[in-house]
């Protein structure tokens, strides 16, 4: 993240040490100065990916709803406390299939400055969950990818600090970011677990714009696996491109050469589906992805493959998977 050209700042979240390092680490940015985010964020007729070619950063309070129920959309992994929050709202990165686009009105980037707060209300969630003999459960890299954004902000630093500190609680940070230097100097810690998204090599570089290649990120892994973190690996979406059997299984075949498998914590295996009013938003935005264009099923409120090609997809690459890993240990979204 080298540069922004503008900066928003709410008056309320000048007061804190997070909006201070910012402005500092961007001194030529321009600053304006607003009443609330969604004044600049929830703007009408913004255009997403025109956005995206010059992102803009919002300093922002967050005034309640710090952590949220899980949904069906979302991996809980079978934990019953299941949360995520949303420290941030969208990201560095720009895939083709990514939901955001659809979600939120704009492409800029909100940051909540007011971690006490979220802390806090984590604190509490924890000792009030329903589930006692379980964690609380939190995805803290939700409609974002925080460590993409750690030269920034040292978030994920910061979560991991706080979850090896709170008893009952275990995070969650998704990323796709190879930047694991960045959190290479905080202890291991069974209250975290990092997972990582992977896509075959030429379905990163086609439709992951900006994230790191696999090789980085496969590199970043190894290290965190060899330094004792407990690592996730995510083969979500699979997208159904032109053969999308040998491509997977190839990939997968790869990933587990270079992969130490004794170290993989767990797995998750899903196939691409998305909220359908997103997706449709999405394709009046931009005609340029084949991947979204699909003759997609709707079920409900979702779209995703017809479920033959679901079936095929998950058989398939869930056999490819049992090879490596038990299949207890392996999430499946159909
Ligand atoms: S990394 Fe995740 S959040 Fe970021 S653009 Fe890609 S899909 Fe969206």
């Amino acid at each position: 993240m080298s540069k922004f050209s503008h900066i928003y700042i709410e008056d309320e979240a000048l007061g804190y040490p997070i909006s201070t390092r910012i402005l500092e680490r961007f001194p030529n940015a321009k600053r304006v100065w607003i009443g609330d985010y969604k004044e600049v964020f929830g703007r009408l007729n913004q255009h997403f990916q025109i956005q995206k070619r010059s992102v803009k950063l919002i300093l922002a309070v967050k005034k309640g709803g710090y952590l949220y129920r899980g949904s069906d959309f979302s991996q809980g992994f079978g934990y019953k406390n299941f949360y995520y929050n949303t420290l941030m709202l969208n990201c560095v990165y720009n895939c083709d299939y990514c939901y955001l686009q659809g979600m939120y009105p704009s492409a800029n980037m909100v940051l909540f400055v007011n971690l006490e707060d979220f802390f806090e209300a984590t604190r509490k969630a924890v000792a009030e969950r329903k589930y006692k003999s379980e964690p609380l459960y939190l995805s803290v890299s939700y409609n974002t990818d925080l460590l993409a954004f750690e030269s920034v902000v040292p978030y994920t630093a910061y979560w991991i600090e706080f979850a090896d500190a709170c008893d009952d609680l275990l995070i969650e940070v998704r990323t796709k970011s190879a930047n694991y230097k960045a959190i290479k100097h905080l202890k291991a810690t069974p209250r975290v677990i990092l997972a990582w998204t992977l896509s075959p090599r030429k379905v990163a570089e086609v439709y992951e714009k900006g994230a790191p290649s696999l090789d980085r990120r496969l590199e970043a892994i190894r290290e965190a696996m060899e330094d004792g973190w407990q690592v996730r690996l995510c083969f979500d979406p699979v997208l159904r491109i032109r053969n999308w059997n040998y491509v997977y299984t190839d990939f997968m075949e790869e990933v587990f050469r270079y992969l130490p498998v004794e170290k993989v914590y767990d797995v998750s295996l899903g196939v691409f589906r998305m909220n359908a009013d997103y997706l449709r938003r999405i394709r009046k935005l931009r005609q340029d992805s084949d991947i979204l264009f699909y003759p997609f099923e709707v079920r409900g409120d979702t779209v995703s493959y017809p479920l033959l090609h679901r079936k095929e997809m998950i058989s398939s690459l869930l056999e490819k998977l049992t090879q490596y890993i038990p299949e207890e240990r392996i999430a499946v979204w159909e």
